[in-house]
């Protein structure tokens, strides 16, 4: 079996993407360790759905710019489709693939009622004026109006995306059925319907995850210090967090540069910093100095936290990782070959898609809630995440150990078969 999907590769629209080429090599690796069956690993790897809009943007000059979204649909065998919508200036069509394909193995892990989806749009959203964001916002999502629905397809944020964003699309959405529809997406703000502590789920359950791993390894974390690449809100909330247990947070970098301080630095006096300067950035942080961005992941740390991109850590780094453990708060960071290098040190990996899976999993409460009109309070939603989290965890430990896998193999077996057991089950129509 090729790590390649089914169909002719010179006219494949995916298979451009290193991204995807990635998420279907591991999907491969998983099939056969798994033994799954041939014909249905091909159906995991082709996506069920995606569709490329046009978006013309009338920009605050008086020029009408004309960007390109994408909406992949990975799997809708488990319920609705469900995930982000990325701002990005690169963002294209296998990669979005890619991320839909994680999203269906992320709710798999958590038994969620969901497949797997991703939205990109290429635009770098800092470089939006005015109302350009809103505008573009709104016509995407009458543009993509025929795959989404409260039952079909929910978006969420990701990354250049956020609570307003999601407004703006439940608005656009509800003009046009004609009601207020909360459920068509997640993440929203708190009056319009979205759920408590959804903003700061995906922080929290990386930082579950890390305590468990701690438990497991004996490290107590007021001994222990972090490094977090990304200071975005999964990354702000798990700097919060991991402060909050004890652990020294020493270096922190975001897309404009690396800062460190090797007596931990001020994560409050950080954020504050960072809210308060107009390109939202780290740098140039007074309680910190400035390093270069290659020395970030390299940083010796007990727990390392790659919290933006994927595929930052390949073949050129991973050997020189000096971390105890990896905790993937971001979607792919770390790249077939570098795993390989990875799996042959003590590195305890939490795999991206148990790691971040907090993001989706309190999106799930906020669909759950919308639904029945019926809203829950912080404290039900953070004890009910902290559940979810710990239950998936120890069953990707446990099938690591029943198996003999790699986290990150026993993660992804346990997501994949999730899925291939509804599609075997279900049959294949007609
Ligand atoms: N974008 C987030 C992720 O990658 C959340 C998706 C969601 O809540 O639907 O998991």
């Amino acid at each position: 079996m090729s790590a390649m999907p089914p169909g002719n590769p010179a006219s494949n629209p995916f298979v451009t993407s290193p991204t995807y080429l990635m998420a279907c090599q591991q999907l491969r690796n998983v099939a056969r360790a798994i033994s799954l069956d041939p014909g249905l690993t091909d159906r995991l790897m082709t996506p069920k759905r995606s569709q490329v809009v046009a978006i013309p943007v009338r920009m605050e000059d008086g020029r009408t710019e004309t960007f390109v979204g994408y909406r992949v649909q990975h799997s809708l065998t488990s319920g609705p489709s469900k995930g982000g919508l990325r701002y990005a200036k690169n963002v294209d069509l296998g990669e979005v693939a890619a991320l839909a394909m994680w999203m269906s193995w992320k709710c798999g892990i958590m038994n969620l009622p969901f497949g797997g989806a991703k939205g990109g749009i290429a635009v770098d959203p800092a470089e939006l004026k005015g109302g350009e964001k809103e505008r573009l916002t709104r016509r995407f999502t009458d543009e993509i109006q025929n795959i989404i629905g409260p039952r079909v397809d929910v978006m969420a944020p990701d990354m250049g995306t956020d609570e307003q964003t999601m407004a703006w699309i439940y608005d656009t959405y509800s003009m046009k059925v004609g009601y207020a529809c909360p459920e068509i997406v997640t993440g929203k703000p708190v009056e319009l319907g979205g759920c408590v502590g959804r903003k700061e789920a995906t922080g929290r359950g990386v930082v579950y995850c890390i305590t468990e791993a701690f438990n497991e390894l004996d490290i107590r974390p007021e001994t222990a210090t972090a490094v977090v690449q990304g200071f975005g809100n999964v990354g702000s909330v798990t700097c919060e967090e991991l402060v909050k247990l004890g652990v020294k947070v020493v270096a922190v970098g975001d897309r404009y540069g690396s800062i460190r301080n090797a007596r931990g630095i001020d994560i409050p006096q950080l954020l504050n910093y960072a809210a308060r300067n107009p390109r939202k950035t780290i740098v140039g942080f007074p309680g910190a100095e400035a390093i270069p961005d290659a020395e970030l992941l390299t940083t010796p740390c007990t727990v390392l936290v790659p919290a933006a991109l994927e595929r930052v850590i390949t073949a050129e780094n991973a050997g020189q990782l000096r971390c105890r453990v990896l905790a993937e708060a971001a979607n792919g960071p770390t790249d077939p070959e570098a795993d390989a290098i990875i799996s042959n040190s003590d590195i305890f990996v939490i795999p991206d898609i148990l790691c971040n899976a907090g993001g989706v999993t309190v999106s799930y409460f906020e669909w759950v809630q919308d639904l029945a009109q019926f809203m829950w309070d912080e404290e039900e939603v953070n004890s009910q995440l902290k559940k979810q989290m710990l239950r998936a965890f120890h069953r990707v430990r446990a099938e690591a150990k029943a198996r003999n896998f790699g986290n990150r193999l026993a993660a992804l077996s346990l997501g994949v078969q999730k899925v291939a057991t509804e599609k075997q089950k279900r049959g294949l129509y007609p």
